[in-house]
């Protein structure tokens, strides 16, 4: 489970930004985690009231949207999920059979947006 260093490296990212914005409080952030990071979204949550303890993000919301993970097949150029697609540990493609393929979404962890509470 690396989690808690995914959740420390988020609240430091977001740390700076607040920092660089002169922003004083964070009270909610949200998340896009992709489904091929291997990354559990209730991980994170249970590990984000730690993570926060004593930052400027204490007791903000932590809103987590799941990517789909979807790659390009590389013969056919369709595009499909890769988890619905398995088959013996790596993906194929549904339309050609092909097992050529490269990421186009689910292989990140981001910072989508952060709310600011003014005072
Ligand atoms: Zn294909």
């Amino acid at each position: 489970m690396h989690e808690m260093g995914v959740v420390l490296n988020i609240v430091r990212t977001a740390q700076e930004a607040a920092k660089a914005n002169h922003v004083a409080k964070i009270g909610r952030l949200t998340l896009q985690v992709g489904e091929l990071t291997g990354v559990i979204p209730k991980y994170v949550h249970a590990c984000w009231p730690a993570a926060i303890e004593h930052t400027i993000l204490e007791g903000a919301n932590l809103v987590i949207e799941e990517i789909e993970g979807i790659a390009t097949c590389k013969d056919c150029g369709c595009d499909y999920s890769v988890l619905e697609n398995m088959n013996a540990d790596q993906p194929v493609c549904p339309t050609c059979g092909s097992k050529q393929w490269k990421v186009k979404t689910g292989r990140e962890v981001m910072i989508k947006d952060i709310g600011v509470i003014d005072d």
